[in-house]
């Protein structure tokens, strides 16, 4: 049978082992990739900016302010994220309207992106800023664990994997996808093994750092779309990564000890306070420091802000407790309610809570843990009782557990005819 001699509708060129053509759903016109790619470039370099491609930008005050609704204490960071997150939105916006007096053939200059690493022990709440921001700005969130990445080509995610699910979380819209925020969790645990005596690679570690290269800067990149495989092909859409904000966050156990070492050598016969908190020590950090803990240069090149958080203390974790607009405490009030049960906490059981969840060093999410603990057996039997109208959870200082004070209803009755 003699082959068919295929041309691309637009140019004419022969379908070939070099140019493969595309078919319209009628097989009758072609499109060859050198016209695709130049359709691309023309749709690019002429379509409008609209107005709602825009984020809108709040001042870093307002947005601090807002962050204070969810995030109790860590003021250092939360006011420096603000900043970075203003200046962020303001560049995107700044590329955006520059794009347009681009193609009026007017100068342009581009600000680089700057990404954002939190620097906290665990439980601190860098998550919960990264994800609070998202909300604040209306913009698509994702989150992920780096030490669930590999370099491509071994067993793990590849790095496009959290592109997915930032497209995911954005309804598959790629234009606010692209404008949304990553949050890179246990980021120290990339560092580079430098005791590693053999020459091995490390698909787990630096690679996967190297990897993170190319989106944290901004590329195009190709991301598979969740709705699977069709004609067994899956299909991909192209996202470009210049515009997502990238919230790396990590504990980094020891990086406070190098700082330390570092200006302590410096400065000979300077001791560091103690109790100087982490916060305050992150502030010199230079980017050797990071370097010594394993982190290569180019991937800290990326992320130029870096915020440090502090471990809460006792106060703070009482106030996670009970202030947040979410906080856990009006969480199980609320559950108590629905039962027409008045549930309250004295200070001194809140205070115990708060100073089992320092002993565990699991910061503020040892909370729940510790309450749901000792709330279980007044959970359990509170339901099945209809004459409990209200409980206190009191210290039993004998045991250091929390009791609960149940008061049922002809007592209250009693004590309001007294
Ligand atoms: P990290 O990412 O630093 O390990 P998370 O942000 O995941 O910690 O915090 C775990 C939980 O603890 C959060 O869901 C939140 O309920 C609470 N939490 C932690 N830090 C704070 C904080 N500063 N203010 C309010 N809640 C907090």
């Amino acid at each position: 049978m003699q082959k068919q001699d295929f041309r691309c509708s637009f140019c004419g060129a022969k379908q070939s082992e070099d140019n493969s053509l595309i078919a319209s759903p009628d097989g009758a016109s072609f499109i060859c990739a050198t016209c695709i790619g130049i359709c691309n470039e023309i749709v690019r370099n002429t379509i409008k900016v609209k107005h709602e491609d825009k984020v809108k930008v709040m001042a870093p005050m307002e947005i601090k302010k807002h962050l204070d609704d969810f995030i109790v204490g860590q003021d250092d960071a939360k006011k420096a994220i603000s900043v970075a997150v203003y200046n962020h939105y303001k560049r995107i916006n700044y590329n955006i309207e520059n794009n347009i007096k681009a193609n009026k053939k007017n100068a342009k200059v581009e600000i680089e992106k700057s990404n954002v690493l939190l620097i906290g022990p665990t439980g601190s709440g860098k998550t919960l800023i990264a994800r609070s921001l998202a909300k604040i700005l209306n913009v698509p969130f994702a989150q992920c664990d780096a030490t669930t990445l590999t370099e491509a080509g071994y067993i793990g995610d590849d790095v496009e994997t959290i592109l997915q699910k930032l497209l995911q979380n954005a309804d598959f819209n790629v234009k606010k996808a692209e404008m949304g925020i990553i949050y890179i969790d246990e980021i120290d645990k990339l560092s580079k093994k430098t005791d590693r005596k053999s020459n091995l690679k490390d698909p787990s570690g630096e690679g996967v750092q190297q990897a993170l290269l190319k989106i944290l800067e901004g590329c195009t990149c190709n991301v598979p779309q969740s709705s699977g495989k069709r004609n067994g092909y899956t299909e991909t859409v192209t996202m470009d990564t210049s515009n997502i904000l990238f919230i790396c966050g990590g504990a980094f156990v020891g990086l406070d000890k190098i700082i330390e070492d570092r200006t302590t050598n410096k400065f000979l016969g300077f001791v560091e306070n103690k109790d100087t908190k982490n916060s305050e020590v992150i502030k010199r950090i230079q980017p050797e420091d990071l370097m010594k803990f394993g982190m290569i240069p180019e991937f800290i090149g990326r992320i130029p802000v870096t915020v440090g958080l502090d471990e809460l203390d006792e106060n703070a974790l009482v106030n996670i407790l009970t202030k947040p607009k979410n906080a856990i405490i009006k969480q199980y009030k609320e559950i108590f309610n629905i039962d027409g049960i008045n549930l309250e906490f004295s200070e001194e059981a809140l205070k115990s809570v708060a100073k089992k969840a320092i002993e565990l060093k699991a910061g503020a999410r040892g909370l729940r843990t510790i309450l749901e603990d000792n709330m279980l057996d007044v959970m359990f039997l509170a339901p099945s009782n209809k004459k409990i109208k209200a409980i206190t959870m009191e210290l039993n200082k004998a045991t250091n557990k929390i009791v609960p004070k149940i008061e049922e209803l002809e007592e209250i009755n009693k004590k309001a005819t007294v």
